[in-house]
């Protein structure tokens, strides 16, 4: 027990602020930068976040998000 269990990060595309830590099994797969629905308690709202796996994809989503890359996915959402 506990082996096959990683802990992911997850990222709001708003604000870029950290949300809680997910254990998920590895194995569980998802292709890179999986959107999940999580509560920001940055943004206090439910924001899309992005799951990262590890500090390379970390260190991607804060470029992506320094480069506007999730615009246009929050304004598609706030659409609805
Ligand atoms: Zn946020």
């Amino acid at each position: 027990m506990g082996k096959n269990i990683q802990t992911h990060r997850f990222f709001c595309i708003k604000c870029s602020g950290e949300g809680i830590p997910l254990p998920r099994k590895q194995g569980h797969k998802h292709g890179r930068f999986h959107r999940k629905k999580l509560y920001c308690i940055h943004c206090k709202e439910e924001v899309n976040h992005i799951e990262c796996r590890n500090d390379d994809e970390v260190y991607e989503f804060q470029i992506m998000f320094e480069e506007g890359n999730f615009l246009k996915e929050l304004e598609l959402v706030n659409n609805d």
